[in-house]
């Protein structure tokens, strides 16, 4: 990897103007100093997001995620520090070799996720050959053109040892070969995971080919899909389907729609609807709904219209609803895949549906319905209380009160019965909500001391060198941290600025999380020397009680008595000084 120095990263740095660079993501609108929007990490609805000309830096206030121009691209982009950097380099005509074979930060991966590249381009080649023409065909058949298997990377895989020894050529070693998970070995030798398959490459959220799903072509007697099993770089749980494609779209639409596998995402990409992702499966990570929510906050859930389908969209909306996002529902007749309904009813049929997606409420007032018998008073009264409890959720009063009418006159039970059962189960919520409120979070004096000089060590150079001078231990380490960075950083530079701070830690992201978290402290911007020095003695006074403690434990396990005469007064040293202190 090219080594750029930090002159380079703030020289790019400050060749732009973060208020620009983030106007391109997110509309901004100025009031006052700041510029404020709508920000992209949250489900936000008032624009929470502030962008400061003077600081250079970004702040979400609701869900506090911040920092300078490359922590937004890093954050926005999924991308490393130095794609960052890369980034805002290219956009201002500032050459920069960050190296062809980076990977972020995780260098010891590098070797798979070129073996992964290797192979999909190898399979991609097979499909040009004479071998390959049987494949090509059934794809056609299948209404995949050219287009598609380039922007998708469809290939081929063969029988036999093909990818290992291509592998083996280009110097990578059997155990990593194997690691891998793209070929294997037995008594007879090694040989290829995947063969006679078409393969369907699986990228990470940042592009990357970390897996491949292999689908039979010119045979029955073997099963459809077979799929990479995990390997150090997939992570089946962390993977949407499509997910590093989809972001144009996505901003274009405002919306994301969720379908259960990749075929479903060519099927729809095929007729121009791009804002796609595949879950791979029927059973939706918490993980997973975090990287949807990030994509997009408008969501609809396009799974199978079989029973399996039912449970990914109970199960989706479940993990989606804990993070805030309520999403809608599309249902597709005759238990069709995308695929199929397209073929059966036509694009427009399936278009009206995306356009006039349920809620979701009402789609599990249907699945809740299936199996009930509505003459069989405990069924009504089981379906009742069971959509109450999913309307509890909802907060839109409208659809509150539509809800409960049509529970009325689906059931026959009166609408003041419901009405009461919903106020009763939401007693219930609001106290068990107000005793995890009773217990705030404590922040205590040291911690108050050490943020403190830390708030103030980020704008002032003479708090810098105070700090610095009085050798204060900082009892956190990732504020140790900080503190001894920001030490650096000036002796480096001769002053301070948190935007070029934050570019200098790179990709240390858990001193940029303590660096964000200082900026919108409820402090004065102003410093008073009397402050800084109270906040240096309470954490001297806590060094000095850690010493105080220490020496108590000796005390304890001390035999000798002289030792013990010895100790005892250097405690009572220490407690003097305490005293003094405070
Ligand atoms: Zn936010």
């Amino acid at each position: 990897m090219a080594r750029i120095s930090n002159e380079q990263i703030m020289e790019i740095r400050n060749s732009v103007n973060i208020v620009d660079v983030v106007s391109e993501y997110v509309p901004l609108v100025q009031k006052g100093k700041n510029y404020f929007g709508i920000c992209p990490f949250h489900d936000d609805h008032n624009p929470s997001m502030s962008v400061t000309s003077d600081k250079q830096m970004f702040k979400c206030f609701v869900c506090g995620v911040g920092g300078n121009v490359f922590t937004f691209l890093m954050e926005y982009e999924h991308i490393s520090f130095l794609e960052a950097v890369k980034k805002i380099a290219d956009k201002v005509n500032i050459a920069l070799d960050i190296g062809p074979t980076y990977r972020k930060s995780n260098s010891h991966l590098s070797k798979y996720y070129e073996m992964y590249d290797l192979s999909m381009k190898f399979y991609q080649n097979n499909l040009n050959t004479a071998s390959g023409k049987e494949a090509l065909d059934y794809l056609k058949k299948r209404d995949i053109d050219e287009e598609i298997i380039k922007e998708f990377n469809i290939g081929i895989s063969f029988m036999g040892d093909k990818i290992y020894r291509m592998l083996k050529a280009n110097k990578y070693n059997d155990e990593d070969i194997v690691e891998s998970g793209l070929c294997n070995v037995n008594d007879k030798g090694y040989y290829d995971n995947f063969f006679n398959r078409i393969m369907f490459p699986l990228h990470d959220i940042n592009g990357k080919v970390v897996a491949f799903s292999g689908r039979i072509y010119n045979t029955t007697d073997s099963s459809k899909y077979v799929n990479s099993k995990e390997s150090p770089i997939f992570k089946k749980s962390q993977m949407l389907y499509n997910y590093h494609r989809v972001r144009d779209s996505v901003r274009k639409t405002g919306q994301v729609i969720i379908v259960e596998g990749f075929m479903d995402v060519i099927a729809l990409y095929k007729v121009g609807i791009n804002n796609v992702l595949a879950t791979m499966g029927t059973a939706v990570t918490a993980d997973q709904a975090r990287l949807i929510k990030k994509m997009s906050s408008d969501v609809i859930l396009m799974f199978d219209g079989d029973k399996a389908g039912n449970k990914a969209t109970i199960s989706c909306s479940e993990e989606l609803q804990k993070i805030g996002v309520t999403p809608k529902i599309v249902r597709l007749e005759d238990k069709l895949d995308p695929d199929d309904y397209i073929e059966k009813y036509g694009l427009d049929k399936l278009k009206e549906h995306i356009e006039n997606p349920i809620s979701l409420i009402d789609y599990k007032m249907i699945v809740y319905k299936e199996d009930k018998n509505f003459k069989n008073s405990n069924d009504v009264s089981n379906y009742i209380n069971e959509v109450i409890k999913e309307l509890k959720l909802v907060k839109d009063n409208i659809v509150r009160d539509l809800t409960l009418q049509k529970l009325s006159d689906e059931t026959g039970v009166s609408l003041t019965t419901i009405a009461s059962l919903l106020t009763k189960e939401e007693n219930t919520e609001k106290k068990t909500i107000k005793v995890v409120k009773t217990t705030p979070k404590k922040v205590d004096r040291y911690q108050k001391a050490y943020q403190g000089l830390l708030f103030y060590m980020l704008r002032y150079k003479e708090v810098i060198r105070i700090v610095d001078e009085s050798n204060v231990f900082i009892p956190s380490k990732q504020h140790r941290y900080v503190a001894c960075e920001i030490v650096s950083f000036y002796e480096k530079y001769g002053q301070i600025n948190m935007a070029d701070f934050i570019a200098y830690l790179g990709d240390k992201k858990e001193l940029v999380d303590i660096v964000n978290q200082l900026f919108d402290l409820p402090l004065p911007e102003e410093y008073i020397r009397e402050e800084i020095d109270d906040y240096i003695k309470v954490l001297n006074e806590y060094t000095i009680n850690l010493e105080i403690k220490r020496l108590e434990e000796v005390l304890k396990n001390s035999n000798s008595d002289i030792d013990k005469a010895s100790i005892a007064n250097k405690i009572m040293e220490l407690k003097k000084g305490v005293d003094n202190n405070g």
